[in-house]
């Protein structure tokens, strides 16, 4: 089915987002989701409020507003997409679709700029993304990006190269080992004094991993621990080849025709292996892969981007499903923050908490407001660097405040917008996945012998 032609409703400038006009319409102008966004919490401007937002959106499918005047422009870009509002709003107001319809509405009528630009040409190809991210680790293992972020200083351009090295720097491994291995709950018995099979039972079926472009590039030891975990929990772990971006990045940025291609290769790639489940160890890849069939809406693939949809699950989801097993201490403390695109796209909160239950000795501080955007956004950091630092610093205030060891958040644009928060205090900024401390707990438990 290699190459199947898609054909959208609403394909053209401002069709797309028209063609969406009964998303619009349940919006009651209640005001409920007005606390909850961080944009407007910050500048107090109804505009940069969800409810703005839609009413920006209506004025232009009325065509009451131009889709390339710059009230739309900015008050759209300024928007997070943390859909903190999806999660508050007591109409269920679809936020996050309208969002990349009305984005892509926006890059059709006013090019976006060449950053953003060259960035998701790179993150659309894997040559370009496979040297891109091989330039990222050659600066990250020979320290020139702590470096850099120690020396550069200043706003405009050095500002933001030192934020995005800042970034790359977080993506450091964090030293595990170092934390003591001595039980502090006594909830962990040892596998040799468990004398159970080191595998479960029942089979609880087989397991295909994405592998994501950050994942892929930066995070491959968080792949590798995924598969290795859930191979201790009893999964059939299947390698998928010829997968690639889940294409979120793409659709918020309103290249919705790409998201859609980079889309169509994995669910090609995932049929073609047969596995029960798509596990998804990021976030934001899993909240845009559990919606392939709204980004295929009206096509003739949408039934089948409902069915790939169905089988996708978030890491934490798949291993609580099965248990997880409890592994051995991990002696530390962690500032846990809930991902925006775990929490409010996907309605997963409790699951990667009981994933850390499952490592005994971690005391688990969940941060004040960890139900707020941390300001991370894909890029925010960089294109906002005003607001994205105001949003940016109270979290980082509020992962400071625990005084954990480690901040524990899981995925990737978080972890790296958090360390890099951290580390440009001058913080080590050590940020973990929690199925990084499973994985270090099940090491020292002997399950992977
Ligand atoms: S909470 Fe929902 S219905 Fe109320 S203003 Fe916000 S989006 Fe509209
Ligand atoms: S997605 Fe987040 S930033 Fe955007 S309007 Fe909703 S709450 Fe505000």
């Amino acid at each position: 089915m290699a190459g199947t032609p898609v054909t959208l409703k609403g394909g053209s400038l401002a069709g797309a987002l028209e063609a969406q006009r009964e998303r619009l319409l349940p919006c009651v102008h209640c005001g409920f989701c007005l606390p909850a966004c961080p944009t407007y919490n910050r500048l107090g401007d109804e505009n940069d409020s969800p409810r703005g937002r839609l009413h920006l959106m209506l004025a232009v499918v009325e065509g009451r507003l131009d889709p390339s005047s710059d009230a739309f422009q900015t008050h759209l870009d300024r928007c997070l997409g943390c859909r903190a509002c999806e999660t508050v709003c007591p109409s269920g107001v679809e936020y996050g679709t309208l969002l990349e319809l009305a984005r892509e509405t926006a890059t059709e009528a006013r090019r976006p700029d060449v950053f953003s630009r060259a960035l998701l040409t790179v993150m659309g190809s894997r040559a370009l993304r496979a040297l891109f991210f091989l330039g990222g680790r050659f600066m990250r293992v020979t320290g020139l990006a702590n470096v850099a972020v120690r020396r550069l200083s200043g706003d405009g351009i050095a500002g933001k190269l030192r934020f995005a090295l800042a970034m790359l720097s977080a993506t450091e491994e964090a030293g595990l080992e170092r934390h003591g291995r001595a039980s502090g709950s006594g909830a962990w018995v040892s596998a040799a004094d468990d004398g159970s099979s080191l595998t479960p039972s029942p089979p609880v079926g087989s397991a295909g991993v994405l592998h994501g472009c950050v994942q892929d590039g930066l995070y491959a030891r968080i792949n590798e621990a995924t598969a290795r975990t859930l191979d201790a929990n009893g999964f059939d772990v299947r390698v998928v080849t010829r997968q690639d971006c889940c294409g979120a990045l793409h659709a918020h940025g309103g290249d919705l025709t790409t998201a859609r291609r980079l889309a169509l290769r994995n669910i090609e790639a995932f049929e073609r292996v047969g596995v029960d489940w798509v596990v998804v160890n990021a976030a934001g890849c899993g909240a845009a892969m559990k919606e392939y069939g709204v980004l295929f809406e009206g096509d003739a693939m949408e039934e089948r981007a409902r069915a790939f949809s169905d089988k996708v699950r978030d890491i934490s989801e798949l291993l609580v499903s099965a248990g997880p097993r409890v592994g051995a201490p991990v002696e530390c403390s962690v500032a846990y923050d809930h991902p925006c695109h775990l929490m409010h796209a996907q309605g997963v909160t409790a699951e990667p908490l009981q994933v850390l239950n499952a490592v005994p000795g971690v005391d688990v501080r969940v941060v004040a407001k960890a139900d707020e955007c941390c300001g991370g956004a894909g890029i925010y950091g960089m294109t906002h660097p005003d607001l994205g630092a105001r949003i940016g610093g109270d979290k980082v205030a509020a992962v400071r405040d625990t005084g954990a060891d480690l901040a524990c958040t899981p995925n990737p644009g978080c972890m790296m917008q958090i360390g890099a928060g951290l580390r440009m205090e001058g913080a080590s900024g050590e940020v973990v996945h929690p199925i990084e401390l499973l994985d270090q707990s099940y090491q020292r438990a002997g399950y992977y012998t």
